[in-house]
């Protein structure tokens, strides 16, 4: 580990404090703001966060999580909930998206407790600890405590039982296809083929589960529906098995009271034979062991973002903010017994060499996730390039929504993004640049033939017309011309990077292809018919149809490489800017009628109070940075500030809509740092407002990025004067090059807004 990253833990470690309200602030750890409920009082209807509270290593590649919905129910643990069914070892980044590789574990107490209604539990969140690295919970009706906590591949539970002859572990394996096996008394094996599709037919998630205590008696069905619970007892002697639709075994003991029994669990997407191997990433370390080492690990991963002089709230919003940060895109990888990475293809079925990582929409996380890891991170995403170079290699395309192997869902061809910012970053490893860039132009002229989504849906018409028409049978169109063009601006740099030079002119071409649909007589991004006329009637106000999730209002800024030129085609900087406004002054009045019914996310705009501005979805996230554009800084400061203080909380309830693996959260790291990146594969950050007196970045290369606003309060929201390197620094923005180098970014913050500063905005080029 390298050197400051040790220094910085050993001031965290100096505590052992265990929880939060005993410990004196300065010896908290990062982990300990972190709470893993944020996001998860959310339902079908209204979104909070929709986030479970995942137990896992940072991109690890098991999650766990307890469970209160019933199999299948995407919305695994809902904060609301009295009941548990189970701990699930989950791999779902959305309940849109699913889950897939599930199986639980649930210790109970009671020969008819089985199945999962008649194995539920009520608890309580007064009786729960939910930290990232440890889970615990109070089992009421079992009068049992469980605990669990994870390595990257396997995770190590603790149930402490009362006296009885009933105590029981129940390994459910799920529907839809499943196995258990007693292998010998005190190990069962399995598999779960349960999925939601991205998967090859031959997908089976292996498991093993062994316990420090020998079975009494076990009970395995393929059928829990006939199976009469606590009567097919069938003693251990191994070779028992049960494989059908649904595997379930229960395992029998009789305990003391206070008795502990350990579950060491592990499992593979490879094989029976690599969850084995997988175990061993557990050695022989007792819980508290692998607890400590998983705190240790979250610490480091945490402490990489120093922040202080904020409130109490502010620290626990920007640490859990930091938590879904850095647990998508997870690993899809494992280590062999040589210790070379070698992973199950999501896409051809085989064993292949090297890394892959899933889970992630990239509609959603090229904005501001991927962008944090290529800054705080880019050693993680050094690894998950290998993996996208590895997915182009076996499924002819780059992912756009990959869970785990390609699912159909969004628009756009931003993997272009993730895969362009981290070649210019020099993040990207070597050996894989050419691959990627192959695989990004690939891209811009193909449609995967199951999956529309990958690729880029009507490149025919996008390439001949420079517009996706929006009467030709492809929804979303103008949404998807907006992606594309700041795609192939993306795809530019590269070749320019890379000395394409045949490449450049068309791309760079492709890249204004945005002016195409926009509208002069409403100022907005209009759908256009093949004609070449503008769609009709249209409303400003209409979520879908020409758009993604949102109105033209929303789409209109999806101009990310080119807002100058955006604001010449409003007529000059002051229009662009009263176009800002509008979006707050508008009411949140919508059409919803492409739907047909009122989508989640609209209701989410409705209810912040903000207007038609809408940050519980993508689109608009970058869109109040581009007052700095204009020559209008101070209303960022403002704005990012409001979102920040009204729309983010530590609190189950703490996200304006979906969390979306990292995006939203990734926003607000970034936007409490005091910057954005508004362009990702530019070198740029736009400056908002900084939340903390104090942020100092950890860079991997061993330099640091110190920000400091001293005067930082809730009335001082505006920058007066910022300085780097002690320079006087008149613009909005920073490089992220220079911030590589190590960077010094001072604030001189006050009440009222400074009308004379950043007023140069970014000059028509
Ligand atoms: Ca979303």
């Amino acid at each position: 580990m390298i050197k400051h990253i040790t220094i910085l833990l050993t001031a965290f470690l100096m505590s052992s404090c265990v929880s939060q309200s005993e410990c004196p602030k300065e010896e908290l750890h990062p982990s300990d703001w972190v709470s893993t409920l944020v996001g998860t009082q959310s339902e079908y209807l209204l979104s909070t966060g929709n986030t479970y509270p995942a137990v896992a290593l940072p991109w690890g590649m098991n999650f766990w999580t307890p469970q209160t919905g019933k199999m299948g129910d995407g919305w695994a643990y809902t904060y609301n909930a009295h009941t548990l069914c189970g701990l699930k070892q989950t791999h779902q980044p959305s309940p849109w998206i699913n889950d897939y590789g599930q199986f639980s574990l649930m210790p109970v107490r009671g020969d008819k407790c089985f199945d999962e209604e008649s194995r539920r539990s009520w608890f309580s969140h007064i009786a729960e600890e939910a930290r990232p690295y440890y889970y615990s919970v109070y089992l009421a009706d079992h009068d049992i405590k469980a605990e669990m906590t994870p390595t990257e591949r396997a995770a190590i539970m603790r149930f402490t039982f009362p006296k009885t002859d009933q105590a029981g572990v129940v390994v459910d394996a799920f529907d839809r296809g499943s196995m258990v096996e007693c292998v010998d008394g005190n190990t069962i094996v399995g598999y779960t083929t349960r999925n939601s599709g991205g998967v090859p037919d031959n997908f089976k998630n292996w498991f093993v589960v062994r316990f420090d205590k020998n079975f009494s008696a076990v009970e395995l069905t393929s059928d829990p529906a006939t199976h009469k619970a606590g009567e097919k007892r069938l003693y251990p002697e191994g070779g028992k098995k049960a494989e059908g639709d649904h595997a379930m075994v229960k395992v029998h003991f009789e305990t003391e009271r206070g008795e502990q029994i350990v579950a060491r669990v592990a499992s593979s997407f490879i094989s029976r034979e690599q969850a084995m191997q997988n175990l061993k990433e557990l050695a022989a370390d007792d819980f508290e062991t692998v607890r400590e080492n998983a705190r240790q690990r979250w610490d480091e991963i945490l402490g990489r973002i120093e922040v202080k002089g904020g409130t109490d709230d502010q620290m626990r919003t920007f640490y859990s903010c930091l938590y879904r940060s850095t647990l998508f895109p997870r690993k899809f990888y494992e280590i062999d017994s040589e210790g070379n990475p070698i992973h199950y293809s999501p896409y051809n079925g085989k064993v292949e060499k090297g890394y892959m990582y899933t889970d992630t929409g990239f509609w959603d996380t090229f904005r501001s996730l991927f962008p944090l890891l290529n800054l705080v991170y880019p050693s993680e995403n050094a690894k998950i390039q290998a993996g996208l170079a590895n997915t182009f290699r076996e499924s002819g395309f780059l992912p756009e929504w990959a869970s785990p192997g390609h699912r159909g869902c969004m628009v756009g061809n931003n993997s272009a993004s993730v895969v362009a910012d981290a070649i210019l970053k020099d993040v990207t490893p070597k050996e894989d640049i050419e691959t990627l860039y192959e695989a990004m132009m690939h891209g811009r002229s193909a449609v995967h033939p199951d999956v529309s989504s990958t690729g880029r849906l009507g490149h025919e018409y996008y390439n001949k017309l420079g517009y996706v028409p929006c009467n030709v049978g492809i929804n979303e169109s103008a949404a998807r011309t907006l992606e594309y063009a700041y795609d192939d601006w993306c795809i530019a740099q590269v070749a320019r990077k890379l000395g394409k030079v045949k490449d450049i002119a068309p791309l760079e071409k492709a890249s204004r292809n945005f002016k195409n649909l926009f509208d002069k007589e409403h100022k907005l991004m209009r759908g256009r018919n093949e004609d070449g006329t503008f769609q009709s009637p249209f409303s400003p106000y209409k979520w879908g149809d020409a758009f993604t999730e949102g109105n033209s209002w929303h789409y209109t800024w999806s101009v990310f490489h080119a807002p100058e030129q955006l604001a010449e085609l409003m007529g000059g900087r002051e229009e662009f800017a009263k176009m800002l406004d509008s979006v707050f002054v508008v009411p949140p009045i919508y059409d919803a009628s492409y739907y047909g019914f009122r989508i989640h996310e609209i209701v989410e705009m409705q209810v912040a109070d903000m207007g038609n501005y809408a940050h519980g979805n993508q689109p608009a996230q970058h869109m109040i940075y581009l007052y700095d554009y204009c020559g209008q800084p101070w209303k960022a400061q403002k704005w990012t500030r409001e979102v920040m203080n009204r729309l983010y909380s530590a609190h189950p309830d703490g996200y304006c809509g979906d969390e979306d693996n990292g995006q939203t959260s990734a926003w607000y790291v970034f936007s409490a740092m005091g910057f954005y990146p508004v362009c990702p594969a530019s070198d740029e950050y736009a400056v908002g407002a900084p939340l903390f007196k104090e942020v100092t970045i950890h860079l991997e290369n061993g330099r640091k990025v110190e920000i400091r606003a001293e005067k930082n309060s809730p009335e001082n929201r505006y920058i007066g004067r910022m300085t780097v390197d002690g320079k006087t620094e008149d613009g909005n923005f920073l490089s992220h090059s220079k911030m590589m180098q190590g960077q010094t970014i001072s604030f001189d913050m006050q009440a009222e807004p400074n009308l004379s500063r950043g007023l140069k905005g970014r000059e028509l080029k």
